[in-house]
């Protein structure tokens, strides 16, 4: 089948489907400057995330992490959604869509629109660049507030009233994900009638057991990304190319 035959059946199977679950990772925001962690070059190969982005390592010494995330929040803050963000919202309008399912900290889908027209949830499974907490007394503090905490003395890695040591909900490797939202996440898979995948390797667990979850409780399970997955062998469709031209086309179909 052609991409053009590919996306005409998606487009059927979404419009006959009214408890999709949306699935993103990091080759979703790609199209939006953010680089994702496997293909080459850009930030990731600057900083190792096996290294920068250790939750051990933070623990022993937070400068390293602190002094990835601030280059890395400079990033995410000039970065605006794209044309596969909006399209997901374009699903949230239809009455479509039970919940987006992200592995993504860029907090795009929101500034998208998303969860704001059917109170759909946006299960983080790894957090977000934008919401922080003091891993000693639990305060939270948003993006603004860390940078009025950054005094003379300390540039780098930001402390709480009570002495401890500020992070970001960002989950880091090493890292227990969230109960809550794990649970929140799969109860979604389980009870969806299309699983749509959009931009990861599934490279990382427990997020990409999503997919069979779905697909055991009979979801029809669609995949685009721009390379081939491992798990393309359970997806019922496979749509192989650029998510910001994909989607939008979907979208098409459908009105
Ligand atoms: P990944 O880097 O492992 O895989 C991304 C996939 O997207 C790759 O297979 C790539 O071929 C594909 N891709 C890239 N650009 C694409 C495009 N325009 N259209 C279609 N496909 C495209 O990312 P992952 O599976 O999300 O897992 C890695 C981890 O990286 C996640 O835990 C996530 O938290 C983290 N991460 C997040 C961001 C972000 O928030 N934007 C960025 C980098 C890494």
């Amino acid at each position: 089948m052609t991409l053009q035959e590919d996306i005409m059946k998606t487009a059927e199977i979404i419009g006959k489907s009214n408890r999709i679950v949306v699935f993103t990772g990091a080759g979703i925001s790609t199209e939006s400057g953010i680089p994702d962690f496997r293909s080459s070059g850009g930030l990731w190969s600057k900083y190792d995330p096996d290294v920068y982005a250790n939750y051990f390592l933070f623990l022993k010494n937070p400068s390293p992490f602190w002094t990835m995330h601030h280059e890395v929040v400079e990033m995410l803050l000039i970065a605006k959604p794209n044309s596969a963000h909006y399209s997901i919202f374009e699903l949230e309008k239809m009455g479509k869509l039970k919940a987006i399912i992200t592995q993504n900290v860029d907090m795009l889908h929101q500034r998208a629109g998303s969860g704001t027209v059917n109170d759909v949830p946006i299960y983080e499974l790894h957090g977000a660049f934008g919401e922080l907490y003091c891993l000693k007394c639990n305060k939270k503090y948003n993006h603004d507030e860390i940078k009025d905490l950054l005094t003379e003395k300390e540039k780098i890695v930001p402390y709480c009233e009570c002495g401890g040591v500020i992070k970001p909900t960002t989950i880091l490797f090493g890292e227990q994900l969230p109960s809550k939202i794990l649970s929140g996440a799969i109860n979604a898979c389980n009870n969806c009638d299309c699983f749509l995948m959009i931009g990861s390797s599934l490279l990382v667990t427990p997020a990409n057991q999503m997919p069979y979850s779905a697909k055991n409780k009979g979801a029809k399970v669609i995949f685009i990304n721009k390379e081939d997955t491992f798990m393309n062998n359970i997806a019922d469709f496979f749509l192989k190319g650029k998510v910001g031209e994909i989607l939008p086309k979907i979208i098409n179909y459908l009105k």
